[in-house]
């Protein structure tokens, strides 16, 4: 049955995914339901798409983006590459295992540009309040045409929520941090290293957002980095310049007092203390409740939320996996809308989400974590017609990416991988990733510069 309504909110990774999932069925052939999707910004690419400003977007709206200057990324590409559109087709030559920011962004942009997604999207258009019509078996959903400062309604039977949840920023408070006379921010609020230079910095939390700040900050020339943390620390060998403490207790002007009872001044602080899935415009029983974890509760298949089976969600998992996992989520959204893959009744439902979240409970090193993910992944492909990959080696990419970390933090962006989807060596690039203070597309497709020619 195709005679349905599909409403996309987002069009980052995740809601792209969902276009394109209906564009491929469109391709062979066979019908496709009417579809709409919604983005808040003038453009699409979510996280990729940079914004220099913070707090609210041009229209006053909170600010979506949390990418920064300078951020490349911090798995393998090999890792994240679409099944069904390689780097190698995208760029028609090797090119390194990390890339930068823009170059990613490109990459996106380059497939969902083959297709004729844009027309579907309505962008600088706000998704401000859904309700579920009982008796209609529809969503009414309220939005706000930025541009036009109108508002309006639409009506759809299923709903997909890809709005992200790397955008809200956690703030916990600090005894005394009111009254720190330097800056302090949020990760989220970050832009770049360049406001640092030549100062000591503080950075609360000790996950990714902290790691890579810290690095960066580094390698832009901060005087002296010092990670704090509340559960473990990274516990990678860090560079001298850069250390670990446990939790900061409280302040006292510009000193920092930490739990194992030293002291040290600071000029500034980032909290690198992690994100809200946060969803202002659904109410509370369609919202989904949860922690930043590999499988949050109340989510068939990590997808379909459970108390309203018409209402999806793509992306809402901690992220190994980025781009491929939003794919296969996408790929089974659709042939679950498209009533082609099993679905059981709620009991059933119910204990396959238990046994999920049991795994990853039992899970506690990375390495397991990885595993739960691709495991996870090959459950969501069995069902669909998303190209099979190599998951194992994938997975093996992850767990040496984990390996390259801990052995050398400041140089592990410059191994290679090689693509499970098209046997491409990823080429080292041009610049080992510490001297590389440009991260332009322009640059990082540049040949080997003429001095390094002559030096070869
Ligand atoms: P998002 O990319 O967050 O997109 C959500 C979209 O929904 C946005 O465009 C937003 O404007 C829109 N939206 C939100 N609310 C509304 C609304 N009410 N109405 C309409 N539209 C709305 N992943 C990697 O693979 N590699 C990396 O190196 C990497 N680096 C990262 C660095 C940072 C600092 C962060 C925060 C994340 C990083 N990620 C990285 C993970 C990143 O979250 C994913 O790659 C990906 O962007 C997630 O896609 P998404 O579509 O689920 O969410
Ligand atoms: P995160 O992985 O959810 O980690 C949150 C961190 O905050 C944890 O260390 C947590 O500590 C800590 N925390 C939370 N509340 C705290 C409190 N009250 N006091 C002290 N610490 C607290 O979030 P994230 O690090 O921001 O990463 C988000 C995403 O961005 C990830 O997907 C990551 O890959 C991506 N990212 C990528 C790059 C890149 O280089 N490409 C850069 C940055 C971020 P506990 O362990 O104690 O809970
Ligand atoms: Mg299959």
């Amino acid at each position: 049955m195709t005679n349905f309504k599909v409403g996309i909110i987002g069009a980052g990774p995740s809601g792209l995914a969902m276009l394109r999932a209906f564009e491929s069925e469109q391709k062979k052939g066979n019908p496709i339901p009417e579809i709409k999707c919604y983005e808040k910004q003038d453009n699409w690419g979510g996280m990729w798409n940079y914004t220099w400003r913070t707090g609210v977007g041009k229209y006053g709206e909170p600010l979506h983006g949390s990418m920064y200057k300078y951020l490349w990324s911090n798995g393998p590409k090999e890792c994240l590459e679409f099944a069904d559109y390689t780097f190698t087709e995208h760029f028609g030559q090797a090119i390194s295992s990390y890339p930068p920011r823009e170059v990613l962004f490109d990459y996106i942009q380059g497939r969902i540009n083959k297709s004729n997604a844009r027309d579907y999207i309505k962008f600088s258009t706000v998704a401000r309040w859904v309700d579920y019509i009982e008796d209609k078996k529809q969503f009414r959903v309220v939005f706000d045409d930025l541009k036009k400062n109108e508002t309006f309604e639409e009506f759809f039977d299923y709903l997909v929520v890809g709005t992200g949840h790397f955008s809200t920023p956690n703030m916990p408070y600090f005894e005394g941090i009111d009254n720190f006379p330097g800056a302090v921010m949020h990760a989220h609020d970050f832009r770049g290293a360049d406001q640092f230079i030549g100062q000591k910095l503080l950075l609360i939390g000790s996950s990714y957002s902290a790691e890579d700040i810290a690095v960066q900050c580094y390698k832009h020339g901060s005087d002296e980095v010092t990670i704090s943390y509340r559960s473990n620390p990274i516990g990678t060998s860090w560079p001298e310049g850069i250390k670990e403490k446990p939790l900061v207790t409280h302040f006292d002007g510009n000193t920092a007092y930490f739990k194992d009872g030293t002291t040290e001044d600071y000029d500034a602080v980032i909290l690198c203390t992690g994100y809200q899935h946060k969803f202002p415009f659904l109410p509370d029983s369609l919202r989904l409740k949860t922690k930043n974890c590999l499988y949050p509760d109340g989510l068939y298949k990590g997808v379909v939320f459970n108390e309203n089976e018409r209402l999806i969600f793509l992306g809402m998992q901690d992220q190994y996996y980025t781009f491929n996992m939003f794919d296969t989520q996408a790929w089974y959204a659709r042939d679950y809308m498209l009533g082609r893959v099993p679905f059981p009744a709620k009991a059933e439902r119910d204990a396959d989400i238990k046994n999920w979240m049991d795994y990853e409970a039992s899970t506690e090193t990375g390495a397991e974590h990885v595993d739960f993910q691709t495991d996870y992944i090959k459950d969501l492909i069995s069902y669909t017609d998303y190209p099979a990959f190599d998951l194992d080696n994938v997975a093996r990419m992850f767990k040496s990416w984990l390996k390259d970390k801990e052995t050398n933090i400041l140089n592990y962006r410059d191994q290679v991988y090689t693509s499970v989807m098209d046997g491409t060596a990823a080429e080292p690039h041009h610049t080992p990733w510490m001297e590389e203070l440009d991260d332009s597309l322009n640059r990082y497709l540049q040949e080997k510069c003429e001095e390094e020619r002559e030096l070869v």
